[in-house]
């Protein structure tokens, strides 16, 4: 098995504010792996809170994992090696991702065949960030005038608070009022407990479809307070980030929201979905800066999913990689064996 890395820079056409900070442009790790003749690819979006900053400490881990001989490890086994090595899930995930993408070359499979998935169905949401109103509307705009869009996902939990949240929610309505869209809720832990009760009320009455981790992680405790009396669905997104966090936390929440950078790749993002249906959750699969590698792996699981944010390579300027499409306003794979995308040859570092 040989395995190499490229590193390439993403740009964002609009820069992504969330109640956490601005996202511009990120550097990502690229995995090819060539084994019996097959290549196949992966994809790593670092991120401080998925264990690695940058691509050089995913490339260093990497390296730590593959060093230990796991070409003739099974999948499930070569997971169980990174998480004794203590692999960051983000890097892990290039790794994942391309093993199930040779997999499903190697049996001459879509991966959503290979595992017995329906092909995707839900359309995608596409992220809105904090902006003043005036930004949102521009983007707002921008975003209706793809005709394919049924669905927006706007990020709140202000750091200016949440009458700012309020002005910014009420501009999405103003903008989509001759439309027949959907409209959800992130508030990524911007908000304390009487802050999300106040808010959830008032976004329930004002069209929302449900609400994503309105409590900071680690304030899980909390959650039960918010779910007696909720007026909205709350799923958890940051407080949900392997199949055990599940199992700590479905009582007092309507879902989970799973990211495969979060996770560690398809194959812990399967655990997750086992569990959350076990314990009637609803599911959602999001993204963190990822191109059409690691969305086209994304795509490929999301056809048992709920609710689909597969939405990050839509907003680089350009994306890398090639083989994930807005068809119908469904983000969908391209049907040809693996995941179906692959890193640009120009890009190649
Ligand atoms: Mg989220």
């Amino acid at each position: 098995m040989i395995v190499n890395f490229h590193k390439v820079n993403l740009k964002k056409k609009y820069p992504l504010q969330i109640s956490r900070g601005t996202h511009y442009k990120s550097q990502n790790l690229f995995i090819e792996l060539i084994k019996d003749g097959i290549t196949a690819w992966g994809e790593s979006a670092p991120g401080k809170t998925e264990g690695a900053s940058n691509a050089d400490e995913v490339e260093k881990s990497l390296l730590k994992l593959i060093e230990t001989d796991i070409d003739s490890l099974s999948i499930y086994e070569t997971h169980q090696r990174s998480k004794e090595l203590n692999i960051p899930p983000c890097a892990y995930a290039a790794i994942d991702i391309a093993l199930w993408d040779w997999k499903a070359k190697k049996a001459g499979l879509p991966l959503s065949s290979l595992l017995g998935f329906p092909t995707p169905s839900i359309p995608t949401s596409i992220t809105v960030g904090i902006n003043p109103p005036e930004i949102i509307k521009e983007r707002v705009e921008i975003i209706l005038s793809n005709p394919q869009i049924k669905a927006l996902k706007i990020k709140l939990g202000s750091p200016d608070g949440i009458e700012h949240d309020k002005l910014i929610y009420s501009q999405v309505l103003e903008s989509i009022k001759k439309s027949n869209i959907s409209i959800r809720v992130d508030a990524n832990g911007g908000w304390s407990l009487d802050e999300a009760k106040v808010m959830m009320k008032w976004l329930a009455e004002r069209k929302a479809e449900y609400i994503e981790q309105p409590l900071i992680e680690g304030e899980e405790d909390k959650l039960k307070y918010l779910f007696e009396s909720r007026p909205l669905p709350i799923f958890i997104d940051e407080s949900c980030r392997f199949s055990e966090d599940v199992a700590r936390h479905y009582e007092y929440v309507d879902g989970v929201n799973l990211k495969l950078m979060k996770c560690g790749g398809i194959t812990e993002a399967l655990r997750i979905l086992n569990v959350a249906k076990s314990h009637n959750l609803k599911t959602m699969i999001g993204c963190m800066s990822e191109s059409s590698v690691s969305i086209s792996a994304g795509a490929s699981i999301s056809g048992i999913i709920d609710y689909v944010d597969l939405d990050s390579h839509y907003n680089l300027d350009p994306d890398p990689s090639e083989g994930a499409k807005m068809i119908d306003g469904i983000t969908m794979n391209s049907n040809k064996p693996g995941h179906g995308s692959k890193l640009k040859i120009e890009y190649y570092a």
